[in-house]
């Protein structure tokens, strides 16, 4: 990787605020994603940062690197910093949203 390509990297992962809430597992049902209350295996409850970031593709496949394209696909929650400035953001449905899946 070039030192700019590092650089810009570095950048773009700047814009994440460590919410840790897009390791939280999803189901896509018909075009729609919906969360659930259950956090990816490799989440560190306490820190809410991967324990396995550098390796994520190898430890957990199916794990999606945000892009300036694939983050406008609507699976991360409408407030994170990649996409709260995204008009008509296709916002996934939350656990406490009022339709959202857990059962209380
Ligand atoms: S939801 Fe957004 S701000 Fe929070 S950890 Fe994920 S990418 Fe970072």
């Amino acid at each position: 990787m070039s030192k700019s390509s590092k650089s810009e990297t570095k950048k773009w992962e700047s814009v994440c605020t460590r919410c840790g809430r897009c390791c939280y597992e999803k189901i896509d049902f018909e075009g729609r994603i919906y969360y659930t209350g259950l956090p990816c295996e490799h989440l560190d409850p306490g820190t809410k940062r991967c324990k396995v970031y550098d390796q994520r593709d190898k430890q957990r496949p199916g794990c999606v690197r945000l892009t300036p394209e694939n983050i406008k696909k609507g699976f991360l929650p409408a407030d994170c910093a990649y996409v709260a400035d995204i008009e008509d953001y296709p916002a996934p449905i939350m656990p406490d949203d009022e339709d959202g899946t857990r059962d209380e």
